[in-house]
Order: C-alpha cells, then sequence, then structure tokens
C-alpha cells in the first residue's frame, strides 16, 4: 500500500495499473472516497471494492466545501495513523491524503450543483452541503478516474445525488452503492458517535429501534404520513431525542409519494424513510428503504 499526497503522483501511480489485471485476474480501479477516521463501515466498502477490482483507492479528505459555517469542520475526528492500518488491512493498494492546499489551491469559482435531490432532508438542514458534496465527489472522480466507486446507503440522499450527477454529466464511473454497517446494538457505524456521552449513545438506539418496525408499520397502515408520525414518536421516546427531521420519500426520486404519483416515475420502487436526530451536540442520521408498489400504494395513498 502506498499513501500519496498530490494529484501528480496519484495519477502517475494509476496511469500504470489502470490496464493492469491483478494476481487474481481482476482489473479496474475501484474507489472508496471517504472523510477519514475510518470504522467498519468504511472497510466494508473497501472489502467490496477489493473483492471486485484490480486496484483499490481510497481517499481521506475533511472536505470544507461542505461544512457549514457553524458545523464541526475544525472538530471531525482525525486519526491518520489508524486509518492508514485499516486501510492496509482492507487490501487497499493507494491512500489519497490531499491537503486542502492541494484540492483548492485558490478559490474556487465553479460548483457543481444537483438541483431537485438536494432541497430536502440534509440538504434543507444544512444549506450548500451537497453543492460541497457534488463538488468534491466531481473532483476526485476526475483525480481517481475509477471505473467503480462505492458508496454506503447510510447516506441515501447523497448516493442519489451523486448517482444523478454522474449520469446527467456522462461520468464514465459505475456507482456502487453498499449497505449500511450497524454496531452490535443497532446503532449505524458513524466517525461522529465518537462525540456521544454513554448516556447520549444509549438513547441514541431509539433512532434504529424506531427504523427497525418500519416496514411492519407500513403493512399496517399504506399512509406514509402516518409512519411519518409513529417514527416521531419512537424516536421521542427518548427525552434526549430532538429531532430534524423524520420524512418519508420515494426513492431515488426523493418525491413525496403523492408527487411520484403524479409525475409517474417508474425507477422509484422504495420508500425511504430518512431521520436526522440530535442526541446533545450530535447530529446522527439513519434511514432504512422499504419496498413500494408504486401503482397498489398509490391506491391506498388516494384512499
Ligand atoms: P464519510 O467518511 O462519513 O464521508 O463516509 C465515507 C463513505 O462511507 C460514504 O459513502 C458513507 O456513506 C460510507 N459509510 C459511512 N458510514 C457507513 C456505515 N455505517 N455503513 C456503510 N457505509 C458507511
Amino acid at each position: 500500500m502506498k499513501a500519496v499526497r498530490t494529484i501528480q503522483e496519484l495519477r502517475h501511480e494509476l496511469a500504470e495499473r489502470r490496464t493492469r489485471r491483478s494476481e487474481n485476474g481482476l482489473a479496474g480501479v475501484g474507489f472508496v472516497p471517504t472523510m477519514g477516521y475510518l470504522h467498519a463501515g468504511h472497510a466494508s466498502l473497501l472489502k467490496k471494492a477489493r473483492e471486485e477490482c484490480g486496484t483499490v483507492v481510497l481517499s481521506i479528505f475533511v472536505n470544507p466545501l461542505q461544512f457549514g459555517p457553524n458545523e464541526d469542520f475544525d472538530r471531525y475526528p482525525r486519526d491518520e495513523e489508524k486509518d492508514l492500518r485499516l486501510a492496509e488491512e482492507c487490501g487497499v493498494d493507494f491512500v489519497f491524503l490531499p491537503s486542502a492546499q492541494e484540492m483548492y489551491p485558490r478559490p474556487i469559482r465553479t460548483t457543481v450543483a444537483v438541483s431537485g435531490l438536494t432541497e430536502r432532508l440534509c440538504g434543507a438542514s444544512r444549506p450548500g452541503h451537497f453543492d460541497g458534496v457534488a463538488t468534491v465527489v466531481s473532483k476526485l472522480l476526475n483525480v481517481v478516474q475509477p471505473d467503480r466507486a462505492y458508496f454506503g446507503m447510510k447516506d441515501a440522499q447523497q448516493v442519489a445525488v451523486v448517482q444523478q450527477m454522474t449520469s446527467d454529466l456522462n461520468m464514465p464511473t459505475e456507482i456502487v452503492p453498499c449497505p449500511t454497517l450497524r454496531d452490535a446494538d443497532g446503532l449505524a457505524l458513524s466517525s461522529r458517535n465518537v462525540y456521544l456521552s454513554d448516556e447520549e449513545r444509549r438513547q441514541a438506539l431509539s433512532l434504529p429501534g424506531t427504523l427497525r418496525q418500519a416496514e411492519t408499520w407500513l403493512a399496517e397502515n399504506a399512509d406514509p404520513s402516518a409512519l411519518r408520525d409513529r417514527i416521531m414518536e419512537g424516536i421521542q421516546r427518548s427525552p434526549l431525542a430532538d429531532i430534524d427531521y423524520v420524512e418519508v420519500l420515494t426513492y431515488p426520486s426523493l418525491l413525496t409519494p403523492e408527487e411520484a404519483m403524479r409525475q409517474e416515475l417508474p425507477g422509484d420502487d422504495r420508500l425511504l424513510v430518512a431521520c436526522a436526530v440530535r442526541y446533545g451536540k450530535t447530529r446522527l442520521i439513519d434511514n432504512v428503504l422499504l419496498p413500494w408498489n408504486n401503482e397498489k400504494k398509490g391506491a391506498e395513498v388516494h384512499a
């Protein structure tokens, strides 16, 4: 494994590897972009990339562009040594660790903005966040030029945004969504979990605990707004829970079921139940995707 800090060096290294097959006959470059402070969730993406690609590139970059002025950019957890050890264990070939100066040598005047998918959920709570994400992901995809890039469904809206962007702009990278990895108690793994006190962490289990019941509740009553109410109630059983949003939207278009019915979007066969909740100062996100039969549920929505 090699740690690389400049775009020039990474491009040089990858130029040689692109056409080569690995010992087990795999070809292609697989890419996992992260902000570091790696955990088993990141490792699951890296392992999938390792299984499918001849060369695996991991990037670690805490992107200032996607943090709001009052967010946690300065205190975002960082541990390069530990990250490099985990990357090595996952069989990564190249770790790209650019500085902010390397990524943004002068004030950036080009923004990639994906409309339609970024106004709701985290886009509403974090203005400008997805412009920062789409812009840095575009830059990283241009630098690495991977055949496949792996993203976690824990950030389901991010996956929808990145897939829309690569499709709209004819970027040749295939986006591979990967399932959310959870701790044994159900909490979705996140670099931000280290901010939680023991009590906050205990109470934060109301989030995955409630989401686990969403499918049963939807089967009992197909009305998405009733489902939303029940989810809010469930989460609020923990007194520390301060809900930012709970939304039930079709996936991947992120429309309300009523809007989706009107637009008859053939690709939207799932409902995303997505939540952002603060426990103390820590904002956690989590979601579950449920099957949604557009025609059948449409009748029920309008009943
Ligand atoms: P981050 O470092 O938080 O920006 O995450 C980098 C990538 O890892 C993103 O594609 C995330 O969706 C993904 N990821 C983060 N947490 C998890 C998790 N618990 N399970 C699976 N993927 C995750």
